[in-house]
């Protein structure tokens, strides 16, 4: 049995390697589906405190699993789907191994939200849907593209996307933005980015080579549908927790992020089990924020363990 399994390689997982390792607990990380997590699909990290002139998103990352690794954090690869925390023997369950650990720590990060309408599969990744304007905007140059949602990432991603693109077309499913009111100000009152309000995306349409050539639109009153030529569509509707195989064993809001206990941002109510990093955090989402909840949960699991084992 493992003092501490940590699941998730992002800041918060990392980080929380890098301190039960320092603190003689012998982690073993369980790495799940993407190594690294979000920031190894960002390209320039600019506000993580230390690197002044910014850092690649996925050498970031690097770093930081060679630092945990130097202190003698243990990784494996392997996708959890789901556990038993009814006794003081925490049981993870992939679809090969069963894994048994005193305490966890559980960083599963969130994914971005997608349409699942067709040709977004399809064309994802290269062939002009992205979910990130950071990694991909550079690709984009002179060109007309789509960014999708109403809230401040959609705006966000629409200024950033300003930057390359000759037209930013901005799909918003109502007549109101969701964003804060300075940013979605500056969205549509910039000159390169024209507004679609009461609009959802129907189908992402390719050319003969299977390359983006334009999305179909379909009014949400009206009904009526028409087509905008773009060669990129940035998906910017929101993010998932990745908590599903947690569902009905711990706390969870509305929107699927963990809950923790009053008075700590990473206990939950199961005993020896802490969560951090954007599984349970809605509002700050930061790589450092991350990394800081990772540092909390490895202390408060590091005194729990001090006291119960
Ligand atoms: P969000 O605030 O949840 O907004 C998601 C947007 O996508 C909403 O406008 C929503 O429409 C739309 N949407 C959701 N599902 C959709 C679907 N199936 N089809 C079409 N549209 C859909 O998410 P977010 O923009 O990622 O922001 C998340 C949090 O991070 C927020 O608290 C935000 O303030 C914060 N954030 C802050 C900054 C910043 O301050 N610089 C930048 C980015 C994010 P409805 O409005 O109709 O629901």
């Amino acid at each position: 049995m493992e003092n501490v399994i940590i699941l998730g390689t992002g800041c918060a997982g990392l980080t929380a390697g890098i301190y039960t390792a320092r603190a003689n607990l012998n982690p073993l990380i369980i790495e799940g589906g993407q190594p690294g997590g979000q920031l190894t699909t960002t390209s320039e990290v600019e506000n993580f405190p230390g690197f002044p002139e910014g850092i690649d998103g996925f050498m970031l990352m690097d770093n930081l699993r060679k630092q945990a690794t130097r202190f003698g954090t243990r990784f494996t690869n392997d996708v959890i789907e789901s556990v038993d925390l009814s006794g003081p023997v925490k049981k993870l369950m992939s679809s090969t191994a069963t894994y048994e650990a005193k305490g966890i720590i559980i960083a599963t990060g969130a994914s971005p939200r997608l349409l699942n309408i067709p040709g977004e599969q399809e064309m994802y990744g290269g062939k002009g849907v992205t979910t990130c304007a950071t990694c991909d905007g550079a690709f984009y140059r002179d060109m007309d593209v789509v960014v999708v949602g109403g809230g401040d990432s959609a705006c966000e991603e629409a200024l950033f996307l300003t930057r390359f693109c000759s037209k930013v077309y901005l799909v918003h499913r109502r007549d109101e933005l969701r964003a804060s009111k300075i940013m979605g100000e500056r969205a549509i009152n910039h000159e390169k980015i024209e507004m679609v309000w009461n609009s959802v995306p129907e189908e992402v349409l390719p050319d003969t080579s299977g390359v983006m050539r334009g999305v179909r639109l379909k009014n949400t009153h009206t009904g009526a549908t028409r087509e905008i030529s773009a060669k990129g569509f940035f998906i910017a509707i929101g993010h998932i927790p990745n908590t599903q195989p947690f569902k009905g064993v711990l706390n969870l809001d509305d929107d699927g992020y963990f809950q923790t206990e009053p008075n700590s941002m990473v206990r939950t109510h199961v005993p020896g089990v802490y969560v951090a990093g954007d599984c349970s955090d809605h509002v700050y989402r930061q790589a450092i924020t991350a990394a800081g909840m990772g540092c909390q949960a490895a202390i408060e699991l590091e005194r729990w363990l001090a006291e119960h084992d």
